[in-house]
């Protein structure tokens, strides 16, 4: 069956171009209200120009769905909090958070400033939390809400130069696996998406025979299933790539079980290296409490 989105109201931040754009087109075409929100600055989000918001809310309009801009930026609270307002005072509801702003401003770190490292921890750690916690009262009192945020294997795998960039998309898993829980009972849901697509940001890094099928409308359709009523899963890092759909889990080596009623010296730790870093019989990591409890189980120290 079709997967729409009418009556439903969502915002995408950072829509004003690249993936942000064709996420919310997309969700625009299947009937949500959109609330197209971007600055348009720069890559490294200096300056800014409302019409590359403006451009994409007559794109919407234009293929006959319904949207209005939001030029704030994500980066501060009262920033974040009136693109929220926006979507309540334009359509009066808000169902959908789509966290896609970025920037970047790569450097190896021994020249890398401070003040480069914040502005990209500001914009995609902090911009995602502080749209989510201004949309929060609202999807829990409505009890319904979709989250979704973009992480990046800059993080998950580690990207040279972007130890910045690397640091705030990781932490974003770690939000979402949090406030998965948080949010069960009021049936929110929060989901990661880590894209890969031809944008500015990635133009000039992959060659051209990559980028030509690196469309970032093929990144959208998972976003817009993480966004609707069909979505069935959260805290879950959904990877995207030209037309290519993966789930991201963290794994864990089987390791060694020493008696925690002995000692364990530094170097049982070192003899048992090869164990502790063999992938071969690895599973999903798991919270490391149930975890010991089996193992424990297994050596018959729990009853
Ligand atoms: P892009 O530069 O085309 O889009 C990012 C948009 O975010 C821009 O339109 C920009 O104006 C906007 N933005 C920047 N600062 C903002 C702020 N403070 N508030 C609101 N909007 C702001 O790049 P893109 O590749 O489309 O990136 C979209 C997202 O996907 C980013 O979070 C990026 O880190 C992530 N990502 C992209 C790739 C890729 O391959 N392109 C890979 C991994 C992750």
């Amino acid at each position: 069956m079709t997967i729409r989105f009418d009556d439903r109201v969502a915002i995408v931040t950072g829509s004003g171009a690249g993936l942000g754009r064709q996420h919310a087109l997309l969700l625009g075409r299947r009937g949500a209200k959109v609330v197209v929100n971007d600055p348009g600055g720069s890559v490294n989000g200096i300056g800014g120009e409302h019409a590359v918001a403006d451009r994409v809310v007559e794109e919407i309009k234009a293929e006959g769905g319904q949207a209005v801009a939001s030029y704030a930026s994500v980066a501060d609270m009262k920033s974040a909090q009136s693109i929220i307002d926006t979507a309540i005072n334009a359509f009066g509801r808000l169902d959908i958070l789509v966290n896609n702003a970025g920037i970047l401003r790569d450097k190896a770190f021994n020249n890398m400033d401070m003040e480069d490292f914040e502005a990209v921890m500001q914009v995609h750690l902090m911009g995602s939390v502080y749209c989510t916690k201004a949309a929060w009262p609202i999807m829990r009192e409505q009890k319904y809400g979709r989250v979704i945020v973009t992480t990046s294997g800059s993080g998950t795998v580690g990207n040279f130069g972007q130890s910045n960039y690397g640091a705030a998309k990781m932490a974003l898993n770690g939000f979402i696996n949090v406030m998965r829980t948080e949010g069960a009972k009021y049936n929110i849901m929060l989901n990661a998406i880590s894209p890969s697509a031809r944008t500015r940001m990635t133009e000039e890094i992959l060659p051209e025979w990559v980028l030509e099928f690196m469309r970032p409308e093929l990144v959208s359709p998972a976003v817009a299933w993480m966004a609707s009523e069909k979505c069935t899963v959260s805290g879950e890092i959904i990877s995207a790539t030209a037309g290519s759909f993966s789930r991201v889990k963290y794994i864990q080596s089987e390791g060694v079980q020493f008696d925690p009623e002995q000692p364990v010296t530094i170097e049982m730790f070192e003899d048992a290296l090869d164990k502790i870093m063999d992938l071969s019989h690895s599973q999903p990591h798991a919270m490391s409490l149930q975890r010991l409890e089996t193992r424990l189980r297994a050596m018959g120290k729990l009853k």
